[in-house]
Parts: structure tokens; sequence; C-alpha cells
């Protein structure tokens, strides 16, 4: 059976002020729900673990609760600090004999569930730690950050080819993912660690392999408020087409 923690306990506020960014509306429920029901959707999935703000844990189960989700174990805890301690909270509460996880950010709602699928299928197949992934549209730069509001000088321009944006919901073995996590908290507790943005990141940083598998443009996280407008857009499309 594979597991899955849905950190949702930040507070976006790159989104602009109001509610926590997973209890923002998209078509009538928040995106944490929706984010729930796409992981939901999959028959690997057995169990969703979702990881919400400390003083937002009964309003969650609430939510959950008035928006119905296909009879499946959906529980929820109280989240951290940080993106990868509401994660390692979330991992914590996850049975042993779950031995795939999957970390999937309540901030992307519209993931297809072939993409969940293909995560699960690929870790199920072998690779230890799996991210779905698109190619990028724009060219990227490397720059040196200076003073705000002045010009920036470009270091250098990756080969487009090489890059990846990368998605979640990101897949692994169980003990791995559990590995990470405890070997980064121990390092930052005394003071190290390491500095990474997502969650195979840990894996990578201790030496791990991961692979990457296509990811879909549906997938994208909503972070400004421009992409709460493309979500409404891709959201009613589906509804059209699928009664969905
Ligand atoms: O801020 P960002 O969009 O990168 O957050 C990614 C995900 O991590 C979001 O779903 C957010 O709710 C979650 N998160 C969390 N606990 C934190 C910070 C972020 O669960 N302390």
């Amino acid at each position: 059976m594979a597991a899955a923690v849905v950190p949702a306990a930040g507070r976006g506020e790159r989104l602009g002020p109001g509610a926590p960014k997973a209890l923002r509306e998209l078509g009538g429920a928040p995106l944490l729900v929706h984010a729930v029901r796409a992981l939901a959707r999959s028959r690997a999935v057995g169990l969703v673990v979702v990881v919400a703000p400390a003083e937002g844990v009964a309003e969650v189960v609430g939510l959950l609760d008035s928006h119905g989700l296909d009879g499946k174990d959906v529980r929820v805890v109280a989240g951290g600090g940080t993106r990868q301690e509401s994660v390692r909270l979330g991992l914590a509460v996850i049975p042993p004999e779950a031995e795939i996880v999957l970390v999937h950010d309540a901030a992307r709602p519209l993931v297809p569930v072939e993409v969940v699928d293909a995560v699960v299928g690929a870790v199920r197949s072998g690779a230890p730690a799996v991210v779905p992934a698109v190619p990028l549209a724009d060219t990227v730069k490397r720059v040196a950050p200076g003073a705000p509001g002045r010009p920036e000088p470009v270091l250098d321009t990756p080969d487009r080819s090489t890059l990846r944006a990368v998605q979640t919901p990101q897949g692994f073995r169980r003990e791995l993912l559990a590995e990470v996590h405890a070997k980064a908290l121990a390092e930052q507790e005394a003071g190290g660690g390491p500095a990474v943005t997502d969650d195979a990141g840990l894996v990578e940083w201790y030496g791990g392999e991961v692979v990457v598998v296509p990811g879909h443009e549906e997938a994208f996280k909503v972070t400004r408020p421009l992409d709460l407008v493309l979500a409404e857009a891709v959201l009613a499309r589906r509804r059209a087409s699928d009664g969905f």
C-alpha cells in the first residue's frame, strides 16, 4: 500500500493576505480538499495524512468531513514551522505496512491521477525516490543576487534541455524518506544540515539516487494570485468536459 503526506501548514504569503493557502477556495472547495481528492482517486493510495496548521487541526478535520472523500482513510495531524518539519510529523503517523510514501503539496490541487499512478509505479518498479517533472518553457539564468532594486549580474545560463521543473507527488520507499528526514533533523539540531526545498532534495543531499518521471502542466503549484485564476479555468474546463 502507498500512503500520502500532504503538508498544508504553510501560510502562503505570496498569494496575498487571507486564509492559509491550503484553505483558499477553488471552485467551491479548499485547495487542500482538491489535493486530497486527487490523491484519493488513485487506487494505489490507501491512506492520506494531512498536515494542518497547528491551530487549524479541528477546522481542517471539519472541512474534510464536509467535502466527503470517497471512503479513503484520511487523518489530520498538526504541522510545524517549516515544510520539512511538517512532512516529518506526517510521516511519523504512517503505519509500517505502507512501504511507499508520497509527499504532495496541498498547493497542487489539480494533479491528474495519471501522475500519482506513474510515481507509485516507478517506486514499485524499484526506484527508491521518484519525482514528477516537466521541461522548462523559459530560459533560466543564474545570478548573483544584490541589493533589492539593483540590476543583478548574470553568472551563467544552464543548458535548458537538461533542466526540469519538479512537481509533486514525490514518491519514496518509506524507510528511505524516514531515514533522510531523521538525519537532516539531527544535523540541523547540531547547527548544520541540508538546506533543500523538497523531499527528493534530502535524498540527493545524502547521496541517494532520484529519478524523474513525466509530470503534467496541470500539476502546477498555486503560489501567486494569477495561479488561482489559471486553476479556476482548468477546473471549469474539466467540469465542462466530463462533469468532474
Ligand atoms: O511555501 P510553499 O508553497 O513552498 O509550500 C509548499 C507546501 O508546504 C504547501 O502545501 C505548504 O502548506 C506546506 N508547508 C507546511 N508547513 C510549513 C510550510 C509549508 O506544511 N511550515
